[in-house]
Parts: C-alpha cells; sequence; structure tokens
C-alpha cells in the first residue's frame, strides 16, 4: 500500500526519494491510487526542493512504464530521428523540417501536440489544411512513414498517460515551471515514440517557458542526461524565442511560410533554423554524414523542389489539399505602421502570441474552437531600418473591432530607436 503523505513530506523535507517510491508513486497515480491533492503536493514539494538527477530518471522510467511504447525503429528497420520544441510564438519548425528530412532519405514519424495559451500547437496548424487527419492509428502510423517517409500525428494509443494525466494537474496547480518535471514530461514522450536519436529545441525568451538562457540551459542538460541513461543521442539547440519566430503566428499562415521555407523562399531566421536542425538530425541519422554535410543536403533539397514534393505527397497521404490557395483566408486584413523612422529595437514575442490567440487563432481552455485563418505576419523584425509609416506587421482578422485590438497590440509589441540592437542568430547555444 503507498503511503503517498510519507514521500510528500519526505520530499518537503529535502530528502531524495528511492526510484522505488517515486515509481509506486507515479503507477499509483496513473491508476487512480493516488488522489490529485496529493500528487499536486508533491509537486509542489518539488517545485521548492527539487529532484536529483536520479529521482528526474526513475520519474521518467516510471512515466514510461505507465503504458504503451513504440519502437518504430524496429517497425522500419531504419535507424529513426525525432524532434521536440519545447513551444513558442510562430513556431512551425516541424512542418518545414519534415519534409525536407524526408526528402533527404531519412524517415521522419512524430506525435504533436496541440497549442495552449500563446504558443500555438503544431496539430492545430496542421489542421488548417482542409481535409488533413492527424488521427492514424500506429499501424497506419507506420505504414506512412515506411512509404512516404513522412507522419505527424496526434499522441495516439496509450503512450505515457502518466504525463496526460499529471500534465492536466500541474496546468492548474502552479507546478508547471519546474525544470525536472518539464524534463521528465518532454523526455517521457520522445522515449516512448522510440526514435534512436532526437533534436531538441529550447526556446528561450520571453515567449517561451525559458526566460534566461541559464535556465534554458539546465533543462537542457536534464534532457540530455535522461536521454544518454535510455541510450539515446540527444542534442538540444537552445534558440532565441524574444521575438517571433520567422514573420507569421497563426496557423494557416504558418502553413504557407513553412511551405516557402521548404521550397527556398522563407525569412532568414526561420530559414536557419530549419537548416540547423536538419544539419543535426541528418547527422544522427543512419546516412553516415557529418552536420555539415547533413546542412548541404537540406540546403539542396530546399532548392531542387524535392522538399516541396515530399511535402504534397505527405499531406496528401493524410488526406490534406496541398495547395496553399485551398487555405483559409481572414476576411480582414490590417496593417501596423512604423510611427516614426529608427531601427527596430525590439519586437516582443509574448504579446504578438497573445494576439494571435485573441483573434481566435488559439485556445484559452482546452475545449475552445481555433480560427485557423487569423493571426500576423510581423514583417519587420528586430534590427531592421524603417521609415515613417512603413508596413511592420499585417494583422489578419474575422472581423474590424478584433483587428483594431490586435493592431494596438502589436504595435505596442514594437520598439522603434535610434540605434541598431546588438544582432546574434537565432542560434544561441548547443548542448550535447
Ligand atoms: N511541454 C511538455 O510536454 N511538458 C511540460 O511539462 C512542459 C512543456
Amino acid at each position: 500500500m503507498i503511503r503517498a503523505a510519507d514521500l510528500i513530506e519526505r520530499k518537503r523535507n529535502g530528502e531524495e526519494l528511492s526510484g522505488e517510491d517515486i515509481s509506486e508513486l507515479v503507477l499509483a497515480f496513473t491508476r487512480g491510487d493516488v488522489p490529485d491533492y496529493q500528487m499536486a503536493a508533491w509537486c509542489m514539494a518539488v517545485y521548492f526542493k527539487g529532484l536529483t538527477g536520479r529521482e528526474t530518471h526513475a520519474l521518467t522510467d516510471a512515466m514510461i512504464r505507465s503504458g504503451d511504447t513504440i519502437d518504430l525503429g524496429a517497425a522500419l528497420g531504419r535507424r529513426v530521428v525525432d524532434k521536440h520544441s519545447t513551444g513558442g510564438v510562430g513556431d512551425k519548425t516541424s512542418i518545414a523540417v519534415g519534409p525536407i528530412v524526408a526528402a533527404c532519405g531519412v524517415p521522419f514519424g512524430k506525435m504533436s501536440g496541440r497549442g495552449l495559451g500563446h504558443t500555438g500547437g503544431t496539430l492545430d496548424k496542421l489542421e488548417s489544411i482542409p481535409g488533413f487527419d492527424v488521427e492514424l492509428e500506429i499501424d497506419e502510423f507506420v505504414a506512412q512513414v515506411r512509404e512516404i517517409g513522412l507522419a505527424i500525428i496526434g499522441q495516439t494509443g496509450d503512450l505515457v498517460p502518466a504525463d496526460k494525466k499529471l500534465y492536466a494537474l500541474r496546468d492548474v496547480t502552479a507546478t508547471v515551471d519546474i525544470v525536472p518535471l518539464i524534463a521528465s514530461s518532454i523526455m517521457s514522450k520522445k522515449l516512448a515514440a522510440g526514435a534512436d536519436a532526437i533534436v531538441l529545441d529550447v526556446k528561450v525568451g520571453d515567449g517561451a517557458f525559458m526566460k534566461t538562457l541559464d535556465d534554458a540551459r539546465i533543462l537542457a542538460e536534464q534532457m540530455v542526461d535522461l536521454g544518454r541513461r535510455a541510450g539515446r543521442e540527444v542534442v538540444c539547440l537552445l534558440t532565441d524565442m524574444d521575438q517571433p519566430l520567422g514573420a507569421a503566428v497563426g496557423n494557416a499562415l504558418e502553413i504557407r511560410e513553412a511551405v516557402e521555407t521548404i521550397s527556398a523562399e522563407g525569412p532568414p531566421d526561420f530559414t536557419e533554423l530549419v537548416l540547423d536542425a536538419c544539419a543535426r538530425l541528418l547527422a544522427l541519422s543512419d546516412l553516415g554524414v557529418d552536420a555539415e554535410e547533413g546542412r548541404a543536403r537540406a540546403q539542396e533539397a530546399m532548392t531542387d523542389g524535392s522538399a516541396r514534393e515530399t511535402y504534397e505527397r505527405w499531406i496528401r497521404a493524410q488526406g490534406g489539399d496541398p495547395d496553399l490557395d485551398a487555405l483559409p483566408r481572414a476576411p480582414v486584413v490590417t496593417e501596423v505602421r512604423a510611427p516614426r523612422a529608427g531601427v527596430v529595437t525590439r519586437l516582443a514575442a509574448l504579446p504578438v502570441g497573445i494576439a494571435s490567440l485573441e483573434l481566435g487563432g488559439g485556445r484559452r481552455t482546452k475545449d475552445d474552437e481555433i480560427d485557423h485563418a487569423v493571426g500576423v505576419v510581423c514583417s519587420a523584425k528586430r534590427g531592421q531600418t524603417v521609415a515613417v509609416g512603413q508596413v511592420l506587421a499585417d494583422v489578419h482578422a474575422r472581423d474590424e473591432e478584433s483587428a483594431a485590438r490586435a493592431v494596438e497590440a502589436v504595435a505596442a509589441a514594437y520598439e522603434i530607436g535610434d540605434e541598431a540592437p546588438p544582432v546574434h542568430g537565432i542560434l544561441l547555444d548547443v548542448v550535447a
């Protein structure tokens, strides 16, 4: 019989719990034998006292054992790579990376999530494509990765049910932003889905969970360590989320930008991140290339049209219409103009993400419906020189009233000054 109160007290007092204690707690909670209030109290004790590396590993392992696992590599007879981002504003990276990596001959099968709050989810973005089906069964998923080289679907089967339950509880008990709990939540899902090698993208900045590079590094190190303990190769990119990624924020707008990017016509910061992620994924694959050669191959797939062709085959395979003209368009498009001449010193990601959410592009609660057409396109980014009255951004809205509110919010996200801000690339650091 598990004594949850005892484990809460020991964690509250700063003791290290044994792997067995943690395993029993997680599995009993998943079965419903430990009530939400005790698990929430335990999470809060972890907020104050932390978890050791051993405890974080035990937690991750127990979460994986709470449900099914998939061995995609064995099913395909190939080394399988996966990527994951901690989420940010305008983050459509998987939608561009998947077709490029697959066009280079490396199978890419990914389970993605939905957005909640100001960060959008890959599945919501994909569902702006008319007909696109994110709900494949495991055998359909494996068959599509084998035949097309690419599938992105919602979490299927009974993968890591402990995380589903625990994340929902953390979301309403102020226990989401705890590094070892984030690390085990993300890595349990990645490890259960069976990839041999994983490229993680930890976002850093005002639009991300991790606000500082130091905190992001700690999360990255814990995730790399969890991967290593499970015998997988993990590389973690730390990337800038102080401004939106690329220009487009909003579901259909982001699909359009992802497709432009795989056709070598994307914005520079997003193109840079996509190439970097592809280079590292290809270097971890069974192609036997290093990151430099991986980058060259990814670049070629973008320019020779093979990534775009793979994209179209993939979208059709999941029932969607790959024609960009089929994507929904918002009826009202309003410009945000520069109030003065100068240089963009700041474009805050969070208010742009919230503006897109309030236009209807995101969810405040799990059951909200999404308007796939709306969003914001920030054509002027940090460091860009602008003339007075120049268009900084376009707001895509359902009606004039919501457009006016978003224009005000996006205008306030921009700061224009006289001196250029320090410039840095999208990639801030790498932990491997
Ligand atoms: N994403 C996850 O999957 N889990 C967390 O805990 C935080 C972000």
